[in-house]
């Protein structure tokens, strides 16, 4: 029976959907491979209530060891797996990715001479043993990732793994007392916070307005900020404007920013290159505004507006503000 440990990051009493996705993941591959799935949260106790815990059985967890310690900081979570994965023997340690998921996975790997694979944007049982998948050569391919180690690390794509609510059961809570090592606790969270564009956190919002040198100026941005806001979405950004300063790298998507997966991602003056598209293909609607019919965007687009986003953009602004009025 091989179990697998994931860990859940959350924040202000909530756990963000990346780890909800990874607990998912998680339990959808301990089921075909006949062990359990079970979760690590690491925090302060006041803020870590048994409920908190145990809503991650709604998403397949039957156990969530809650660590007492600092959160948000990779060595302390470190320690705590590596703690747990040697008590209780689980076979795979899996992470939602993010920059915390990758220190984390990465000390981990190295603390437990695991074999790792990253960027992993989906995993299959095979004979009784996971296979991580993983894009290769700007996402052109995608290659099979076995693992010969006793622990596998497995760290997804931000956001690769859907978060799955498979049912109401509460997940059993138990508390595990880690001391950590001397050089995890020299670090200090001094504040933690949530980087958002238009008051939404661009990785969890359900809408996102994106631009990019199609918009012309950097005040190109503020119809993409009008209309976000009345569609109750995020701007995001491309490269090409982040670098030319217009508008700021937090809200960039692709393979050197972020990678979402929104209901609706509408792209306006986006050519649509790969290193864009790797960070947005997830998306389950994509509506692209563009004026040139021959864009590569159109090529991944569920639908295309070939016209001049200055004049579309401010009318589509008014349409849903008319229907919200109305
Ligand atoms: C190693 C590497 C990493 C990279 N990482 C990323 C990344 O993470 N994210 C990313 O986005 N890019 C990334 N890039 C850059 C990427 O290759 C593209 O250059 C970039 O995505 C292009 O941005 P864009 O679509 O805004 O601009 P462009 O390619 O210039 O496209 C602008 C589009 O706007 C359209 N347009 C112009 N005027 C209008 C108008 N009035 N109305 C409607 N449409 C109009 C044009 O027809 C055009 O299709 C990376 C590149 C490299 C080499």
């Amino acid at each position: 029976m091989t179990s697998i440990l994931v860990y859940a990051l959350h924040y202000e009493g909530a756990f963000n959907k990346n780890s909800l996705g990874a607990v998912s993941e998680g339990a959808r591959l301990a089921g075909e491979l006949g062990g359990e799935c079970h979760a690590v949260v690491v925090g302060e106790q006041a803020g870590l209530s048994d409920d908190l815990c145990a809503s991650l059985g709604r998403y397949g967890a039957t156990k969530v060891f809650r660590v007492e310690g600092p959160e948000g900081l990779a060595q302390p979570v470190v320690d705590a797996m590596a703690k747990i994965i040697s008590d209780d023997g689980h076979g795979y340690a899996l992470f939602g990715g993010g920059l915390l998921g990758f220190e984390i996975g990465a000390g981990l790997t190295a603390r437990l001479d695991a074999g790792v694979c990253m960027e992993v944007t989906s995993v299959r049982v095979e004979d009784g043993k996971l296979v991580s998948e993983r894009p290769i050569l700007q996402d052109s391919s995608v290659s099979d990732v076995h693992y010969r180690s006793d622990v596998g690390v497995i760290i997804g794509r931000l956001n690769a793994f859907e978060a799955r609510e498979s049912g109401d059961a509460a997940a059993a809570v138990e508390d595990v007392a880690v001391e950590f090592a001397p050089h995890s606790l020299r670090a200090k969270m001094v504040t933690r916070g949530e980087q958002r564009g238009a008051d939404v956190n661009i990785e969890d919002a359900d809408i996102l307005v994106a631009g990019g040198r199609g918009l012309g100026k950097a005040e190109g941005f503020e119809a993409l900020e009008e209309l976000a806001g009345a569609l109750g979405g995020a701007v995001a950004a491309t490269r090409a404007v982040v670098d030319a300063g217009w508008y700021s790298y937090s809200a960039q998507i692709g393979q050197t920013g972020k990678t979402v997966a929104p209901k609706l991602y509408l792209a306006a003056g986006i050519s649509g290159a790969i290193q864009h598209k790797v960070g947005m293909q997830g998306s389950e609607n994509i509506v692209a505004i563009n004026k040139d019919s021959n864009a590569p965007i159109f090529e991944f687009s569920d639908l295309g507006v070939v016209g001049d986003l200055n004049k579309i953009v401010p009318k589509l602004t008014e349409a849903v503000k008319a229907k919200k009025d109305g």
